[in-house]
């Protein structure tokens, strides 16, 4: 049984195609940051430690010794005769190994979603979120939406998503992220996808690579 992991700078839309994959295959969506999102609500022990990283605005990891503890309870918790769909972990070399200790890299595939620079700024900053049940709207402010069609939620930007945050994750995923994609290549398990072209089209390429 393979088990997907979706590498991406944000913006790359790989939050909306994992999120679909796993719909397709039935997979259980193993969503990081909406993981950690949802402990700051409530207000955790953890929720608290990633708020103070993100209320710090610099658009920084949260650090591995916590992360992997968080991660891990949710790890141990997966049903195991179901596929994942990992978005937004792992995110460094210390998390990809950690992943290893639940699952062999045999049983997975990387989806590495590339788009350029110059999109991701423009994608992250008009980018829109349901408050109510996490759907992204890409270019919400230009459609104009202002309620989710789904759950009929109010829209939100996201706190990490202001252009100057949004510069620095991108220097945090070129740093820290980014070596992944080496790594999983060398591993042979690496699918590069094109990012640019609408969702449909991203959809399809990445089914017709698990298919095919
Ligand atoms: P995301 O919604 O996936 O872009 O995540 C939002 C923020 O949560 C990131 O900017 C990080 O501060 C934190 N975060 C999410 N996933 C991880 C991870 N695997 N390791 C460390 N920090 C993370």
């Amino acid at each position: 049984m393979k088990n997907y992991i979706f590498l991406g700078p944000p913006g790359s839309g790989k939050g909306t195609q994992a999120k679909l994959l796993a719909e397709k295959i039935s997979a259980f969506y193993f969503g990081t940051g909406d993981l950690m999102r949802e402990e700051a609500k409530i207000g955790t022990e953890f929720g608290k430690k990633f708020q103070a990283v993100w209320d710090k605005g610099e658009g920084a990891l949260v650090s591995d010794d916590i992360i992997e503890e968080f991660i891990e309870t949710k790890l141990k918790g997966l049903d195991i005769n179901r596929p994942v769909v990992f978005d937004g972990f792992p995110r460094t070399l210390g998390q990809a190994h950690l992943l290893e200790k639940y699952i062999k890299s045999e049983d997975l595939e990387v989806f590495n979603i590339e788009v350029s620079s110059q999109s991701l700024i423009e994608r992250a900053t008009t980018r829109r979120v349901c408050g109510k049940c996490g759907k992204i709207f890409f270019r919400a402010d230009l459609s104009g939406i202002k309620q989710c069609d789904v759950c009929g939620g109010n829209l939100g930007k996201r706190q990490e998503d202001a252009p100057e945050i949004v510069k620095k994750r991108i220097a945090v995923y070129e740093s820290q992220t980014a070596p992944l994609i080496e790594y999983y290549k060398t591993k042979e398990i690496l699918i590069d996808i094109d990012g640019e072209p609408p969702i449909e089209e991203v959809t399809q390429e990445i089914e017709s690579k698990i298919n095919g």
